[in-house]
């Protein structure tokens, strides 16, 4: 079945090209829906990074000779990569970071505490992660500004018309997840950032769990801002990336100090490099930005649109056979979503539910999945959570759902 989907999609090489796919979990093959935590890699980026190890390994931007070279030029390369993927204007506006909430701490340190004063308001939603809500917190705190929560409606979807009426010329930054790693709703994030446009606001996008299923460009978006982490896309941990408009990241102060940030130091006083090297202080994570940028040329010898339109597919599979189990309430039902998908048992706790399904070898999530204020509105605790890749299969969706009726049997 997944064959007939797949003729322009050759499932057997794509998954043949993850070495993880073929693990035996508890005597089981493993069914792995749990992308939205993290991706599995594909072995072009494994052998980038052995080839890294192997052949050049050595530190970046300070050495004359030939490995540091190689590996500065490798580091340097991605840059491009990114740029390109994201539709970016220049690669000197990606900045390498830890990951999305490193961007994010990065942002709310270096542009607000440059940019905001006290009364100014930034705007978040609902279904926003933590690392796009504690940062802001910690804001008010410091500095005195208001945190604003533009609400969801009972499917999760944003309500436009109450963002409309929250949103002033008060309103400084607007902060906004694309795709939700809960709700996996995907925020119609161009309309809002025009709307946050006309009332003079910064707009930035965490894009940590689009970035993997939907094409992103940042000039059609118009947003000034966007930050994602590079494991969720199929590259290593530790390593993401920020993305911002060249004239704002140039009004900013460094967000950490120390090595390779300088243009020169003295006792009396230091220079500051230019951007991008001025947010990326001290030894980087040279491995990771290597591996992220096989990553990205993994994906894009597949092409985007062509995985979207495979995940899409999968993804209505997946509520369809889910929605057909007695007993199963999705979290979650906004009118267009990608890859997440959260729901409850009227009877069985999430914990129990995730622990009977790795039984059968499939991996979900059960939680809060580090969303907190939205499991209040659901007034729900935890939900379970499966989230596919285009890796995924329909046959491992049917997997999950004969396992969720073994234990909804076992349970009653
Ligand atoms: N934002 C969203 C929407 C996420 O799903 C996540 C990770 N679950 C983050 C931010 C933070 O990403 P990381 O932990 O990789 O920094």
């Amino acid at each position: 079945m997944t064959k007939q989907l797949l003729n322009k999609f050759d499932i057997d090489k794509i998954r043949n090209d993850f070495p993880i796919l073929k693990t035996i979990v508890h005597s089981k093959p493993l069914v792995y829906l749990d992308n939205a935590s993290t991706t599995q890699k594909p072995q072009a980026v494994i052998d980038k990074i052995v080839e890294y190890y192997t052949s050049y390994n050595s530190n970046i931007h300070r050495g004359v000779h030939l490995l540091s070279q190689i590996a500065s030029e490798e580091y340097e390369d991605v840059r491009t990569k990114v740029q390109k993927f994201i539709n970016a204007p220049m690669s000197e506006e990606i900045i390498f970071t830890k990951g999305a909430t490193d961007s994010l701490n990065l942002l709310a340190y270096s542009l607000g505490k440059q940019y905001l004063k006290a009364g100014d308001e930034v705007i978040i939603s609902q279904m926003e992660h933590h690392a796009n809500i504690v940062p802001w917190q910690i804001l008010e705190k410091e500095i005195g500004i208001h945190l604003l929560i533009t609400p969801i409606d009972e499917n999760g979807d944003l309500m436009l018309d109450e963002f409309e009426t929250l949103i002033s010329e008060e309103t400084k930054i607007v902060s906004l997840v694309h795709v939700s790693n809960t709700l996996g709703t995907i925020n119609p994030i161009k309309e809002i950032t025009k709307i946050a446009k006309s009332y003079g606001s910064l707009v930035i996008i965490d894009a940590a769990q689009s970035i993997q299923h939907l094409p992103i460009d940042v000039q059609d978006i118009g947003c000034d801002f966007l930050v994602f982490s590079g494991h969720k896309l199929y590259a290593p941990t530790g390593v993401g990336v920020l993305w911002g408009k060249m004239d704002l990241l140039n009004a900013m102060p460094p967000y950490q100090t120390g090595g390779d940030m300088i243009l020169s130091v003295s006792f009396d006083e230091t220079f500051f490099n230019e951007v991008p090297f001025k947010f990326e202080a001290g030894t980087q994570n040279i491995e990771g930005v290597i591996g992220l940028g096989a990553a990205i040329d993994y994906l894009t010898s597949i092409g985007i649109d062509k995985i979207k339109k495979y995940e899409d597919e999968l993804y209505e599979f997946l509520r369809l056979e889910l929605a057909k189990i007695d007993g199963l309430r999705f979290i979650g039902n906004a009118l267009e979503k990608s890859s997440a998908c959260s729901f409850v048992h009227k009877s069985i706790h999430p914990h129990d539910m995730g622990t009977m399904l790795d039984m059968d070898g499939v991996a979900v999530r059960t939680g809060h999945h580090c969303t907190e204020p939205l499991m209040r509105c659901f007034k729900i605790p935890a939900t379970t959570r499966a989230s596919i890749s285009f890796y995924n299969t329909k046959e491992e969706i049917l997997v999950l759902c004969e396992s969720i009726n073994k234990a909804i049997k076992m349970f009653n």
